[in-house]
């Protein structure tokens, strides 16, 4: 059951695509990923054929998605976007792949979470281009081959290890997305304040680069919170301090933890003892799921060389045990 958006979601998604880069060139950083997509359209364009289907992998928000748009675009084909839970019965895949046309991407984001039957369908689709369904039921029923247009699948996963082998070894490309340094995460707030007509300087950009954990989503999400607060609040220019100032208030520190990275640290630094603690107990402690864990907190949490995984569990360093004790910032 989908929740209504609220207004200001509505908002912010409207927002969302005007601020989504449509080209490479609008697309910051990965420098390798898009230098070897782009060759490879190119070629796929000079020799008329369809681009070979492509894998991305990692962390949400770091670009999966807004590549494969990029991907569709460049190639000038239609793109159908879909979900690995939303494809619950195999004609549901079926109904899918038969609306595409000649050269068309079929998107599938969260593509290891499709369910084995219908994965199965996938494995002729993206070699031969064509499907097997099942015509009528009982004694009399029969499977016959249908063809498909030929047609590039591009799948999004953040946990690549869940994808089996079958699936994983028909993708021509497998790319693994990784989190965004600090100087590319300035040029998207730069970009994205440019876009919101917002006034920004350098330095305060580079403020909520440091907080936005690598990942250009969250950069967005926050420029929006601090354009807000510097439009009440100050004089609506965003410079450090503004900046500094509003993402203390939501309680986001210097290194762009929020009040969850922090609960994590202080459950493995004191719950147990100092010893390592199971990812279970973890989500536990914070009320999520394992998966939220692992695919959202713990990968910047890792990045930053404040967890490590151990065999005996999640364990912190030393520099994870200093930031907790030095930096509680006042919630707002
Ligand atoms: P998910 O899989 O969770 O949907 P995703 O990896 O597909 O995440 P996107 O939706 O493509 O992420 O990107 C999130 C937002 O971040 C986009 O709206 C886009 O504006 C911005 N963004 C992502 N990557 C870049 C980039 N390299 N340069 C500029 N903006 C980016």
């Amino acid at each position: 059951q989908e929740r209504l958006p609220s207004p200001a979601l509505l908002s912010e998604e409207a927002d969302d695509a005007t601020i989504r880069p449509a080209h490479f060139d609008e697309f910051v950083g990965q420098a390798q990923i898009k230098e070897t997509l782009a060759i490879a359209i190119a070629a796929a364009k000079t020799r008329g054929e369809t681009i070979d289907h492509i894998l991305f992998s990692g962390p949400p928000g770091l670009g999966k998605t807004t590549l494969a748009q990029i991907v569709a675009r460049e190639m000038g084909v239609a793109i159908r976007s879909t979900t690995g839970p939303v494809l619950d019965k195999p004609g549901d895949l079926a109904a899918q792949l038969t609306a595409l046309s000649h050269g068309d991407v079929l998107f599938i984001d969260e593509i290891h979470r499709l369910n084995p039957v219908v994965e199965e369908i996938l494995y002729p689709a993206m070699e031969d281009s064509c499907i097997d369904v099942m015509i009528g039921e009982g004694p009399g029923a029969r499977s016959v081959q249908l063809p498909l247009e030929e047609f590039t699948l591009i799948g999004a996963t953040t946990k690549v290890g869940l994808l089996g082998s079958p699936l994983r070894d028909r993708f021509g490309f497998i790319f693994r997305l990784t989190l965004y340094e600090v100087a590319d995460l300035v040029k998207i707030v730069l970009r994205s304040a440019a876009i919101m007509q917002t006034p920004i300087t350098q330095d305060g950009a580079r403020e909520i680069a440091q907080r936005s954990r690598g990942t250009p989503r969250i950069a967005n999400r926050l420029l929006r919170r601090v354009r807000d607060f510097a439009l009440v609040r100050e004089d609506g220019t965003i410079d450090t301090e503004t900046a500094d100032r509003a993402l203390t208030m939501l309680g986001i520190d210097s290194l762009g933890l929020d009040n969850i990275d922090r609960k994590i640290i202080s459950v493995i630094a004191h719950d147990f003892g100092g010893s390592p603690v199971g990812v279970k107990t973890i989500a536990i402690a914070i009320g999520e799921e394992v998966r939220t864990v692992e695919e959202v907190y713990e990968p910047y949490l890792i990045q930053i060389g404040f967890i490590k995984r151990t065999p005996q569990g999640r364990d912190i360093t030393e520099a994870a045990r200093r930031h907790i004790e030095s930096a509680s910032p006042a919630p707002g």
